[in-house]
């Protein structure tokens, strides 16, 4: 299988100002296309070739899992925004972030603090068991829940390269900001 750069359900600035329109071109057009590019080289004539891109990060390891993972990772959350989003989630997730955390609040304050307390590079994650059980997770590097079993729901990336030209080392602020762009209806349905 050939993996593909997935296409961006929005402008290059239309995420502007929580992520500026450079970040975007170089998140998207060179960090990824080259995770994508190399997954499609190191995949080639392996066992795992045609498989699904969960299995190949359940299943791998070294250099392929990286790439996989990376490739996982921001297809989610290069999916997750909306130039119209932000607010609150609705339904059946909205219950379930209540019923973990107490209140919407309460969940977007331990989120934050999961991605700020994340020594490194890496991601946090809302994901969710086999039970609909919710949680954050806290994966290094190019990790996914998928490795511990879990769906990934929503994630934030705290790679420097997520941020850094638009707020240098102030890893909190961003993360704070991205609730602005979520895209609950799009989020929702992963739930
Ligand atoms: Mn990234």
């Amino acid at each position: 299988m050939k993996f593909e750069l997935i296409q961006l359900p929005y402008a290059t600035d239309g995420l502007e100002p929580v992520i500026s329109k450079q970040t975007i071109e170089f998140h998207h057009g060179k960090h990824l296309l080259n995770y994508v590019n190399t997954l499609n080289k190191l995949i080639e004539g392996t066992e795992l070739e045609n498989a699904p891109l969960e299995r190949i990060v359940r299943e791998s390891e070294g250099a392929l899992f990286n790439n996989a993972g990376q490739v996982l990772n921001h297809n989610l959350y290069f999916t997750q925004f909306s130039p119209n989003g932000g607010g609150e989630p609705t339904g059946k997730l909205a219950e379930a972030i209540k019923s973990t955390w107490g209140s919407f609040e309460n969940f977007k304050k331990e989120f934050v603090a999961a991605g700020t307390g994340l020594f490194g590079s890496g991601w946090v994650w809302l994901a969710k068991d086999k039970d609909g059980k919710l949680s954050i997770t806290k994966e290094p590097n190019g990790s996914n829940p998928v490795v511990k079993g879990l769906t990934p729901i929503m994630g934030f990336d705290v790679w420097e390269h997520s941020y850094y030209l638009d707020y240098q080392n102030r890893r909190a602020d961003h993360l704070n900001a991205l609730w602005n762009i979520i895209d609950w209806e799009t989020v929702g349905k992963r739930y």
